[in-house]
């Protein structure tokens, strides 16, 4: 048995604004899949949690981490960039998920290995469908890293 199945599925979200997170941890609470969504704030915070550093010492290394574009600090372009310039990290599937459609943002995350882009919708339905979405492909549909080996 997938050990995730007992355990579920360590996500983290990188995402500055307040509504957005409250809205991710409430889509994830309605979906299917146990998740323990774990949330920073800026791009500073994002690399401490990756890198174990301090208080997240004990945190576990996330299944998938959701990461926004325009953060305090460190910006999402920034986080991707050491993330999948770093051999330990590098592995983990990297979601951007932004209210830019910018083609030059979409570009440059995929020039710098993220794994999908999507933009964020601002209507709360819409936000619903793309956060279970995530969850049917990415924690049903596909094979994870963490979940191997
Ligand atoms: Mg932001």
């Amino acid at each position: 048995m997938d050990p995730r199945q007992s355990r579920g599925h360590n996500i983290l979200l990188v995402e500055d604004n307040p509504g957005d997170v409250r809205l991710t941890q409430e889509a994830f609470k309605e979906g299917k899949k146990k998740v323990n969504l774990e949330v920073v704030m800026d791009g500073i915070e994002a690399l401490r949690y990756l890198n174990k550093e301090g208080e997240y010492a004990e945190c576990p290394t996330p299944d998938l981490i959701l990461l926004d574009l325009n953060l305090p600090k460190w910006d999402g372009r920034q986080v991707l960039k050491a993330i999948k310039s770093d051999k330990k990290l590098r592995s983990i599937p990297v979601l951007v998920l932004t209210t830019s459609n910018a083609e030059h943002d979409v570009i440059n995350s995929y020039d710098l290995h993220a794994n999908c882009f999507i933009n964020k919708p601002v209507d709360f339905d819409s936000f619903f469908m793309i956060i279970q979405q995530i969850e049917a492909f990415w924690l049903k549909t596909t094979i994870l890293p963490t979940s191997v080996g």
